[in-house]
């Protein structure tokens, strides 16, 4: 299912379209009235939770030190160009976009993947993390992780005195350098409720980059919440944006794959004596992945799906299928409107860049189209980045995610890349020089189409030792 929203193109001055939101309002009796034939467990606890960081969300935009919007400056808009930081409007992908994604040199032929790079959140993300720069100059401004899982952008950043928040060790934020009137820009994957209160009550101004279809997710496992539902939430537990999600939801539990969700429906199904003599094990198993006091022989009576948005698309829907029979099969059709939550809030941008790469890899039958390897760009630590990745391990196509341009060293024709299990490994010999060949090219949705550019010309430097580069085009010309 899509959103039924067209999503415009990358591009500077975006204006957004509105997620389809319908939450009804409910006050806190009618939501505790509702909710109370359903099984004790930690639902109250959730509940109450949940309607408070409503409350409090609420409360702040309320506040006049909170702003959730672009304004379009043209200055920041200029400035995002000269630092590459965004959607290319001259260099070597532009001029691709020209030519249906395809470029020659020497021999190697990349071939771009229909959708790729910076999606709208995160272009607009970037976009008020400029304009916040350019509209406090004399302030302190302070980001509370990346802005978005992308080095270069990070660094311009810094490079403009923006200060990135340390996290401690115990993966709390050390926010003892915010200091009343600094101002404090919240990431594109949004801020956990407790990040919010702490840094609204010491005074700042915020800046919400949280990305719509995010802020989606958050009113899904409200409502659940507020409806007495376990939120059953397809994600990776320590990454910001779930930890974020949990944060708004009341009682959850986070599954990080398929199998892990039948583990957890196996348990649902099974009779009462075995789900007691196994409840130790469901707690133990989600130990760092549920929320304080969850009960699984009481809170999965009432289920809701959920998903952090970067996941991959066909498993959250097969999860939430899987929950959607393992209800069906306990409690019967009649209770299962009552029994299960479905919303969609699967992101578009993250489903098209890996719908692109499944097209880009879907000719290998054919000597004529085959690829011989496919170059993922984007940040190490960006969730999308590696699905984007996994596809062509699936494949059994060679594939190198390189996070910049400085992984690979053209003159020996080597690079440092990761695979999607996350190692860090060597290539030598990377790129064949006796043979022409056809590479295919992606990259993470918080990857600005500059570093593509980086790469693809350390590339073309591995082939034609002389090459100089693919000259710009001036944007107006384009
Ligand atoms: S990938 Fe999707 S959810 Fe994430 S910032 Fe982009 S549009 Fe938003």
């Amino acid at each position: 299912m899509t959103f039924g929203v067209a999503l415009p193109a990358t591009g500077r001055g975006v204006s957004l379209p509105r997620p389809r939101v319908a939450v009804r309002a409910q006050s806190a009796s009618q939501v505790l009235e509702s909710a109370s034939q359903k099984p004790a467990g930690s639902r109250e606890a959730g509940i109450q939770k949940a309607l408070e960081a409503r409350s409090f969300r609420r409360s702040l935009g309320k506040s006049g030190q909170y702003t959730k919007k672009l304004t379009n400056d043209p200055e920041s808009l200029q400035r995002m160009d000269e630092h590459g930081v965004g959607y290319s409007r001259g260099g070597l992908v532009a001029q691709m976009r020209e030519r249906e994604g395809r470029w020659t040199h020497a021999g190697v032929t990349v071939l771009l993947a229909e959708a790729y790079g910076f999606c709208w959140g995160v272009e607009r993300a970037v976009q008020m993390a400029y304009e916040a720069r350019h509209r406090h100059p004399e302030a302190t401004v302070h980001i509370t992780n990346e802005i978005i899982h992308n080095p270069s952008v990070n660094v311009r950043l810094a490079e403009m005195g923006v200060r990135f928040i340390e996290t401690r060790a115990d993966g709390s934020k050390d926010f003892s350098g915010v200091e009343r009137g600094d101002v404090v820009i919240l990431p594109a994957f949004g801020a956990a409720v407790a990040e919010m209160r702490d840094l609204h009550a010491r005074g700042v101004k915020l800046v919400d980059t949280t990305c719509p279809w995010v802020s989606k997710v958050w009113n899904a496992v409200d409502n659940q919440a507020r409806k007495g539902h376990t939120s059953v939430i397809h994600g990776k537990w320590a990454h910001e944006e779930t930890v974020a999600t949990a944060s708004f939801a009341g009682t959850y539990v986070i599954v990080k794959d398929l199998p892990e969700a039948r583990w957890l429906c196996d348990y649902m199904l099974a009779d009462d004596a075995e789900k007691k003599a196994r409840r130790d094990e469901v707690v133990a198993r989600f130990q760092n992945a549920c929320s304080a006091g969850f009960e699984p022989l009481a809170d999965l009576e009432f289920v809701g799906m959920a998903n952090q948005t970067t996941m991959l698309k066909g498993e959250t829907q097969a999860i939430g299928k899987l929950l959607e029979q393992t209800q069906l099969r306990r409690f019967g059709p009649e209770q299962l409107s009552t029994r299960f939550m479905v919303m969609d809030t699967i992101c578009d941008a993250t489903q098209e860049r890996q719908d692109a790469v499944f097209k880009l890899t879907g000719a290998q039958a054919d000597p004529e189209a085959a690829l011989d390897m496919m170059i993922v760009v984007g940040g190490f630590n960006s969730s999308n980045t590696s699905h984007l990745q996994e596809i062509g391990e699936m494949k059994g196509i060679p594939s190198f995610w390189v996070d910049c341009a400085d992984r690979v060293d053209a003159e020996a024709n080597s690079l440092w890349h990761k695979t999607a299990h996350g190692e860090l490994v060597q290539t030598r010999d990377w790129i064949p020089r006796d043979k022409s060949i056809r590479i295919g090219v992606t990259s993470g949705a918080s990857t600005p189409d500059r570093a593509v550019e980086d790469v693809l010309d350390k590339v073309f430097r591995i082939r034609d030792p002389g090459f100089t580069g693919v000259p710009r085009k001036p944007a107006e010309a384009q």
